[in-house]
């Protein structure tokens, strides 16, 4: 009986890990399974005009003449019988979201936790369709620094910021940065990217959200900023911050522009300063 049964969860586990998009993780209380959700399909390529101080030697030494491949990712976390989504995607009619979803048998109903990296569009599209809520028995967990921030600002810059923030009240959760969340999720400050930017930590799994826009560039040079980072200093110190961090402790770096896979293994985390 027990041969059967170790038989038959070494399938399942063996399954598991050749599907590119999940990865398993034992941590102290338990498996934590993390789903690369591509919200957008198909890696695409960005211009090199959103990173003007890149030098053209750069790009040719770099063989990305072309541009910068990207993705467009949410991650899906299963522990402890929670649904935890990070981020939600732009909502856009290409956006997989919903059917990927609803292909893991997570019904929009169903969802319980979002933890929601910054507040840019491409990752908070999803969390309302026509005003309304698309995840009705949800709890929303926002870093306070970046709610208060887009609070603040101009409605043309902020307006669906704060309709997410309204639509959400009743089930939003402003988080201190270091607050470990429900799913024993730990938050850390990687501010720059936007005021309040957060990346999560479950184990040995770190979702990175923005931290890297251009993989093929910034892993080698973390020293530049897209011009999407609003603060581009302190991005840059987060990133470089982060990333060490990550390599120093052995995390897998999932993140919502990474192509592919969506994520990094620490064994291709070389960084420690500015090149
Ligand atoms: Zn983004």
């Amino acid at each position: 009986m027990n041969k059967i049964f170790l038989f038959v969860s070494g399938l399942f586990l063996l399954t598991a890990c050749m599907q590119k998009n999940v990865q398993k993780t034992a941590g102290d209380d338990g498996m934590a399974v993390i789903t690369w959700i591509e919200d957008k399909p198909g890696p695409s390529l960005q211009p090199h005009k959103l990173y003007p101080d890149v030098p053209d030697s750069l790009w040719n030494a770099l063989g990305l003449q072309e541009g910068v491949p990207s993705g467009m990712n949410c991650f899906l976390l299963q522990t402890a019988g929670k649904n935890i989504l990070f981020d939600a995607g732009l909502g856009a009619p290409f956006s997989q979201l919903f059917p990927k979803l609803t292909a893991l048998d997570v019904k929009p109903e169903g969802l319980q936790l979002i933890y929601i990296t910054h507040f840019h569009p491409d990752h908070i599209g999803g969390l309302l369709r026509d005003g309304k809520v698309t995840f009705p028995n949800a709890e929303l967990y926002v870093n306070r620094v970046e709610a208060e921030a887009w609070q603040k600002m101009g409605d043309k810059q902020s307006g669906q910021a704060k309709g997410v923030l309204e639509a959400y009240k009743g089930h939003l959760h402003l988080f201190e940065a270091g607050d470990t969340l429900p799913g024993g999720v730990i938050s850390i400050a990687a501010y720059g990217h936007t005021p309040g930017h957060t990346v999560f930590q479950k184990d040995s799994i770190l979702v990175i959200g923005d931290l890297i826009h251009g993989a093929a560039l910034q892993l080698e040079h973390p020293e530049y900023s897209p011009v999407y980072d609003m603060d581009a200093a302190a991005a840059r110190e987060s990133r470089l911050r982060i990333l060490n961090y990550a390599r120093e402790n052995r995390l897998t770096v999932y993140g919502m522009h990474l192509p592919d896979s969506g994520s990094i293994h620490p064994n291709k985390l070389c960084v420690s300063g500015i090149r």
